[in-house]
């Protein structure tokens, strides 16, 4: 473990919890002499995420646990927090969240100004309109937390090597380390990066490039205020996000801390060696002016009260402000644990994650939002300045699901990007890659509202919806990921790596993968090329989490495994009328006896090469063609021209979301994550469970034996103008029946639609009385027993 801050502690005390004693930190001067020490130590168990909320949960729970181990003080505070609303948006934003927290489990309440009044009293409360409560937040002695957490690793054998510092990482030819310090030499099998501030080094001594960006951050002490002096209790953990600051006791006076709109980034192009331990940043006054005045006026005792002392630090921000956490691509046995922003909220939760993947082999639950690997090598050192600001100055604005942020974009762009512009499309990024989310029309701006609505982009999306499903559309899937896997040992390692029958050349086959825990690995379509050679696709944003996945399984096999999602670009066709347009463009015979539903062919589409495969994302016929990225833009203008004798028209992910939710098909990361099992989402029709082994057959087979403990299902809602988009719970009369994964409006059907994980027992409930919350009012809702839109498939197998 290289790094004693929180971060370090909290996963040295992990490891040892979860079993392994011989383990060592090594900290370059004392604990918590990186952002650690001069933290104001709030936590909060909120968060938007499911999973993460669960690890800040535990995490706050734990720090009584190492309390009681250590004998050391953690300074615990549960003072409980508020965050409060002081616009009708933020109002309706808390009371939907108040709603989700049923689903993540975080007992949370909604009070009035009144009760705000009576808990936080120095607070001026005339232009409050609410607040949500949550008893289990505060703060806590960041000294006192990180040290009973090196404690507690003591005990259970931890070493801890204090003023020592890591110069040098050697990977030897075994996997495993050496450890070069400035006071010797540590052999070891892991390496975790734990360093902070100094992530960043302690990455390029691995040849890591670590995406993080050290912000600076203020907070002022005061002097004694004397309502809190007379005041018979604490006051709550406040987060004001409208006035973009926090407020919390300390000692008679209080700690305001602000996130300002101008920020500075610190130490760009490295921390330095001498930093730490007492440094402080010189305060910016001026640049957080305009956020200090306006938590004068929401406090104005505060301002009365005077500044005894003012903090400025710097801590470190990922490009989406989440922690970057577990194995690192390419390095053996190198972990990561850094870019921790919040880590008294969140570093026991990171820490105990980690663990778990480094002892387990795997982490409980679907982690992705912290996972390291959700990056790739577009996350330069420019990228990650350019977005940890924008994360900092945006951290307590107020964000709709279809806010798109700007910074650092375009970045990766298509070759089929100036002809998408020309279209009037509007983009989203994934994975840095500029995507058509939907197209604006003619002479409009290409800009979309935010909102937890529908929003500007409901009736072009219906548009571009009723192309499809009457003539033919086009769409820019470039983002798509592209894995080549071949070679003499492919077809071996393929069947073991699958849980599905590989399909025969030639053919197409949707390819689950199972962790060993039989929890969803993946959501891949395999295409099966030659005897020994496949093409894999997948969602372009998991290519290094699925290239992490294929590599560790590779070992010294006789295989190549390439990603090449960058050099080859996609185009997809969907409509009735895509044949006709394949049957005017492809050199061969694309009717449903040459080219059926599912099978794969290569052929000549104008005048490139190209691969197509008989796939519906869509619920209509339709095909992909994979083509390099060199011809894909010629080939695009050869698509258009042709196609417009049949009323060809672009359309975007927004469209693709909403046919499918009328197919009921589940997507990546809403109905598919590691969280649910092949029997709770109904991809177990894809799993062969005959087949001699692949990994998570055992734990499979006990799933298929098995009642889930939730399973998917297709809902509809009777909502007028919103739609559900996620962790929405479910009630079946007044009874919490489950929660919604995703959803979106059918333009085809004309109705709200989503996919929900139900309580089998509600399954049955023949009156069908559901109920879903869509933003702030609770909606009537039924099970539909199988998808809106064409479920015998007839359309695109036709
Ligand atoms: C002003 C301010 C207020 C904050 N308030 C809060 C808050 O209220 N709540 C909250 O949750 N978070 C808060 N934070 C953020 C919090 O401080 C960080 O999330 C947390 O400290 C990160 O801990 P860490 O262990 O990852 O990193 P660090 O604390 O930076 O620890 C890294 C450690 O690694 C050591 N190290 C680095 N390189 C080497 C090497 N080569 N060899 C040996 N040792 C090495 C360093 O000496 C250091 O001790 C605040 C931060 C600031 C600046």
């Amino acid at each position: 473990m290289v790094g004693g801050g929180i971060v370090g502690a909290a996963v040295l005390y992990h490891l040892t919890k979860l079993g392994w004693s011989d383990v060592v930190l090594v900290e370059r001067k004392q604990l918590t002499a990186g952002s650690t020490w001069h933290a104001a130590g709030g936590f909060h168990s909120m968060n938007s995420d499911p999973n993460v909320a669960r690890l800040q949960a535990y995490g706050i729970s734990l720090y009584k646990e190492v309390e009681a181990i250590s004998g050391q003080d953690v300074g615990m505070h549960l003072t409980g927090g508020i965050t409060i609303a002081a616009t009708s948006e933020r109002w309706e934003v808390l009371r939907y969240e108040h709603e989700r927290h049923r689903v993540f489990g975080i007992d949370s309440h909604l009070i009035g100004p009144e009760e705000i009044k009576q808990l936080c009293p120095i607070m001026d409360t005339s232009k409050v309109i609410g607040g949500l409560y949550d008893a289990n937040e505060g703060h806590i002695d960041p000294y006192g937390s990180t040290h009973a957490l090196a404690k507690s690793a003591r005990i259970a054998g931890a070493e801890i090597f204090l003023n020592t510092k890591v110069e040098d990482l050697v990977h030897k030819p075994d996997g495993s380390w050496t450890v070069v310090t400035d006071k010797g030499n540590i052999q070891c099998e892991h390496v975790v990066n734990a360093a902070g501030l100094w992530a960043r080094e302690v990455g390029q001594m691995a040849g890591v490039h670590v995406p993080i960006i050290p912000m600076e951050h203020h907070y002022l002490l005061t002097g004694d205020i004397d309502e809190i002096a007379g005041f018979d209790g604490e006051l709550p953990l406040i987060l004001d996000m409208d006035g973009e600051m926090y407020l919390r006791q300390e000692r008679n006076g209080v700690l305001l801390g602000v996130y300002e709109k101008n920020s500075t980034a610190w130490s760009v192009n490295g921390t330095p060696w001498d930093y730490g331990e007492t440094d402080l940043l010189e305060p910016r006054l001026d640049d957080i002016e305009t956020e200090l005045m306006r938590g004068f006026e929401r406090f104005p005792s505060v301002a009365d009260a005077g500044i005894r002392h003012i903090i400025n630090g710097p801590f470190t921000f990922a490009p989406d402000g989440n922690p970057l956490v577990g194995p690192v691509r390419g390095v053996q046995n190198y972990w990561s644990c850094c870019g921790v922003m919040a880590g008294f909220s969140q570093g026991n939760g990171v820490a105990l994650a980690l663990s778990q993947w480094m002892i387990n082999g795997e982490p409980d639950g679907d982690i992705f939002a912290m996972d390291v690997n959700r990056f790739g090598d577009y996350a330069t050192r420019s990228y990650a300045l350019e977005k940890g600001k924008e994360f900092y100055e945006n951290r307590f604005t107020l964000l709709c699901p279809n806010d798109e942020w700007p910074a650092a974009r375009p970045n990766k762009v298509s070759a089929l990007h100036d002809r998408l512009q020309q279209a009037n499309a509007v983009f989203g990024s994934s994975f840095g890659l500029e995507i058509p989310l939907w197209f604006a029309p003619p002479d409009s701006v290409p800009t979309e509202t935010p909102s937890f609505r529908r929003s500007n982009a409901h009736e072009p999306v219906g548009e571009e919806c009723h192309a499809v499903r009457e003539s033919v559309g086009i769409l820019d899937s470039s983002s798509i990921a592209k894995y080549e896997i071949s070679g003499p040992d492919a077809v071996a390692y393929m069947d073991y790596l699958f849980a599905s029958r590989l399909p025969d050349c030639g053919r197409v086959r949707m390819g689950p993968l199972l962790l060993p825990s039989g929890h969803l690995k993946g959501d891949l379509t395999i295409m099966r090329l030659a005897e020994d050679s496949f093409m894999v696709t997948g969602s372009g944003y998991l290519q290094e989490f699925h290239m992490l996945w294929f590599e560790q399984h590779a070992g010294n096999k006789n295989l190549r495994i390439i990603n090449r999602s960058n050099e080859m670009s996609a185009i997809a066709i969907a409509g009735p009328l895509s044949r006709e347009l394949m049957a005017l463009v492809a050199s061969g015979d694309v009717d449903n006896n040459s080219m059926p539903f599912m099978s794969v062919q290569t052929m000549n589409v104008g005048l490139a090469q190209c691969l197509i495969a008989r796939l519906s994302f869509t619920g209509e016929l339709g095909y992909e063609i994979y083509v390099p990225t060199v011809y894909a833009r010629a080939l695009y203008d050869q698509l258009l021209k042709v196609g417009n004798k049949l009323g060809i028209r672009p359309f975007g992910i927004r469209a693709l979301l909403s046919l499918g939710m009328e197919k009921s098909f589940g997507i990546w990361s809403r109905e598919f994550t590691p969280d649910y099992t092949p029997a709770m989402c109904g991809l177990d029709r894809f799993v062969d469970y005959g087949k001699a082994d692949f990994i998570g057959r055992e734990a499979a087979l006990v799933d298929r034996d098995t009642k889930p403990e939730h399973r998917l299902v297709c809902m509809e809602i009777d909502s007028a103008d919103a739609d559900a988009w996620g962790y929405e719970p479910v009630w079946y009369k007044d009874e919490y029946a489950g929660f919604i994964s995703s959803g979106a409006y059918g333009h085809t059907v004309r109705k709200s639609l989503a996919m929900a994980y139900l309580k089998p027992r509600f399954l049955d409930s023949s009156d069908n009385e559901f109920s879903v919350h869509i933003v702030d009012q609770r909606k009537p809702a039924k099970i539909i027993p199988q998808a809106a839109y064409d479920p015998s498939g007839s359309r695109m197998r036709s």
